[in-house]
């Protein structure tokens, strides 16, 4: 992990600010002051880093990334050995080529719980973490482009994935511009890429996501 850059304003180290739905880990290293949470919805011209003063500024997204990776790597840690856990992935392994080639996920070797899509095990003592991490609330997805809208078939397909996906949740797909997917329910942490990356992919069109938690 590289350092943190300095403050540019007063010198002292910087903290990488995370935007979005935190997940459990995420929130265990805001509480050892290794990241900022910033909240759900990502400004355009959203600063990289913060600092003990909340001076704020970016740097490039790769440096900044690696930071945000390395304050959440191992959390949370094990309840039984206080070791450092990584995720264990039942399904969409696929989307995750980057997390398993650097050891921060490994695939399941036994099918996990219905509709459960990944958990977390310990690497020291293997004990897998039971599955809390659902979050109840609404995600929007709202398309980029204002005059994009869907047609019936592309819209069947959504349904189709995300009952697949979410079968624990309600969705409503508004295919009139400006297109809209509301979700609402429990989705497990780690859900919302593979989500926003289907529904991208079938409506040929960039989206927003917006997350409220419950
Ligand atoms: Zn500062
Ligand atoms: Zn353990």
């Amino acid at each position: 992990m590289s350092a943190a850059p300095a403050c540019v304003a007063c010198g002292h180290p910087g903290i990488p600010i995370l935007y979005g739905l935190p997940t459990p880990e995420a929130w265990q290293a805001h509480r050892e002051g290794l990241i900022e949470v910033a909240g759900c919805f990502r400004p355009d011209e959203a600063p990289h880093w913060t600092c003990e003063q909340r001076h704020t500024w970016s740097t490039n997204e790769a440096q900044w990334d690696a930071a945000l990776d390395g304050a959440v790597e191992g959390r949370p840690y094990c309840p039984v050995c206080g070791g450092h856990t990584r995720d264990l992935l039942y399904t969409l392994a696929e989307h995750y080529q980057r997390e398993l080639a650097d050891g921060r996920a490994e695939v399941a070797t036994k099918p996990g719980p219905a509709g459960i899509h990944r958990a977390r095990i310990c690497r020291a003592c293997r004990t897998v973490l039971p599955l809390s991490r659902m979050s109840k609330g609404v995600v929007r997805l709202i398309a980029e482009d204002p005059s994009v809208s869907l047609g019936p078939d592309q819209a069947d397909r959504i349904q189709a994935w995300l009952g697949e996906l979410v079968p624990t949740t309600t969705y409503h797909i508004r295919r009139e511009p400006p297109v809209e997917i509301t979700i609402t329910g429990h989705i497990a942490w780690g859900l919302q890429p593979p989500i926003l990356e289907q529904v991208e992919a079938v409506a040929e069109c960039r989206f927003q996501v917006e997350a409220t938690a419950h």
